[in-house]
């Protein structure tokens, strides 16, 4: 079948609005904040589960690859296409809030709604997923956090976006759909994921590689009645870790995060690391004790300073991050991995090492460097962050919302090359510290760091679901 060919059947699929092919729009989706690959040959945006399943159906029958996108916000290449001729799938028109159910605590959407939109239809309920999505939200979608296990509101002591799931309704390659979780029983519903073998799992924190999600049935939390808030400055970042951790041991935190600007060559140099902690409770007296019991529990490695940062943040969740670039106007790229708290302090020091030996680097080019944390559940994540000066890419200028007016307009490739081989040496220290990742992509990759056997079944899983490798090739690195 011709390109064309297949272009007439998805026209026929979801009508002619819905199918992207000027330059333009195929452009854009080729590429994210770092990575690009071969311009797609359309973007389809279905309305429906059912027009997804036969896009990808006819999609695959045509032997072209199948792309989901969502918002767009990834910077590990998720979507990036690895093929000519793909077919990249918009999935924000499945944005519909399907049931939302108090009597049994569960919420289910379709995998295009973005994470604001879903939580502000919960919240005359007064309920919320345990873990409610990235600082990304207004414009990244439940899809792409469940694909790319999002982290970060609620996130401390409730996990990442995967933990609340309850089940999915997948499109594989083949365009069936499959349900996943009890939602599964012949005449029953979804509210319990553990029935058998956890299928739901097989498509979370994919990169997109296994199926498309359609639809996610989350669990429901009631929102707390109250909220409170400790900040914390550090002489180094050894206590910020160790603080930190000990937040995380306590369970009260709903948010915990560390921020430590680094001076290559100069460690503990620049701004003291300090720690920021958003703590709930079912009433303000409770989130108030709460939050006492993490200032004790931080006395002694660190000092109380003004919690503005928390309060900031859930002063607007979903929109105290504007835009992607930094508050001085300038690009940045997040690089992470994530540790056990015992041994977080060890990666930090590794990839502050390595920032070291770049020191001369870093100066020629003007590039600042910064190490944060952040805690999800059992996990601290270390994440070396890069900040220099370029023009933004198309993703910069509209994936989110408008650009701040310090932007640059003078070009500097030579400073993003040196920021892409500083990263890829990131990658390659917290590979060698064990580092696990959330958000693969083609990236990370997991044939990379997976012991063998582990790789052998994850592929033997892929080869099942997705015989013909259809489905957003490369992505996990399978
Ligand atoms: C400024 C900034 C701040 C950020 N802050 C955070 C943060 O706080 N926490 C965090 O975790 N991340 C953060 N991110 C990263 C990013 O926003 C998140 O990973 C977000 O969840 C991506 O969602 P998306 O809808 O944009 O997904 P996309 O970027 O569109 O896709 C991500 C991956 O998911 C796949 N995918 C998307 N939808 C589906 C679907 N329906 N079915 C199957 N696969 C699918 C794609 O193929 C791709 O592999 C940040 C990024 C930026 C730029």
């Amino acid at each position: 079948m011709s390109e064309k060919e297949l272009i007439a059947d998805l026209v026929g699929i979801v009508g002619d609005a819905h199918v992207a092919r000027d330059e333009a729009s195929r452009q854009f989706v080729a590429a994210d904040f770092f990575m690009s690959g071969p311009v797609p040959m359309c973007v389809v945006a279905p309305g429906t589960t059912d027009e997804l399943a036969l896009v990808v159906r006819a999609t695959a029958k045509a032997g072209h690859a199948v792309i989901a996108r969502g918002g767009g916000l990834s910077y590990t290449g998720g979507y990036v296409p690895t093929r000519p001729g793909s077919v990249t799938i918009d999935t924000r028109r499945l944005d519909r809030i399907i049931d939302i159910s108090p009597a049994n605590m569960t919420v289910t959407a379709e995998c295009g709604v973005t994470w604001e939109t879903l939580i502000a239809a919960l919240a005359p309920h007064r309920l919320r997923p345990p873990s409610f999505g990235p600082t990304t939200g207004r414009y990244s979608t439940l899809g792409g956090g469940l694909s790319n296990n999002a982290m970060f509101f609620g996130a401390a002591n409730r996990g990442t976006a995967i933990d609340s799931v309850i089940g999915l309704d997948v499109v594989l390659a083949d365009g069936s759909v499959v349900r996943t979780g009890s939602g599964a029983v012949r005449a029953g519903a979804p509210f319990f994921r553990g029935n058998g073998p956890d299928l739901t799992g097989l498509f979370l924190a994919d990169a997109g590689a296994m199926g498309i999600k359609a639809a996610a049935t989350l669990k429901l939390d009631p929102v707390p009645g109250g909220i409170a808030y400790a900040s914390f400055s550090f002489a180094r970042y050894e206590d910020m870790i160790a603080a930190a951790a000990d937040v995380a041991r306590t369970c009260l935190a709903s948010e915990c995060l560390g921020v430590s600007p680094y001076v290559a060559g100069a460690p503990g140099a620049a701004t003291a690391p300090s720690l920021h902690v958003t703590v709930e409770g079912w009433s303000q007296r409770i989130a108030e004790e709460h939050a006492e019991a993490v200032i004790a529990v931080v006395a002694g490695r660190g000092t109380s300073i003004d919690p503005v940062l928390p309060k900031f943040v859930r002063g607007q969740p979903f929109g105290f991050v504007a835009h992607p670039l930094d508050p001085k106007g300038r690009l940045q790229i997040w690089t992470h991995g994530a540790f056990p708290f015992a041994t977080a302090a060890s990666a930090y020091r590794a990839v502050g090492a390595y920032l070291d030996g770049q020191a001369a680097t870093l100066r020629q080019h003007a590039i600042d460097a910064s190490i944060s944390i952040a805690i999800a559940g059992t996990m601290m994540i270390v994440e070396p962050v890069l900040y220099w000066s370029d023009v933004p890419s198309e993703i910069h200028r509209r994936g989110m919302g408008p650009l701040p007016a310090t932007v640059s307009s003078t070009a500097n490739a030579a400073a993003t090359s040196a920021a892409r081989e500083i990263r890829s040496g990131f990658k390659d220290v917290l590979r060698r510290v064990g580092a696990a990742h959330m958000q693969h992509g083609k990236f990370y990759t997991l044939d990379q760091t997976l012991q063998p056997a582990t790789l052998a079944l994850l592929r033997s899983v892929k080869q099942t679901l997705d015989p013909d490798g259809i489905v957003n090739p490369g992505a996990l690195g399978l």
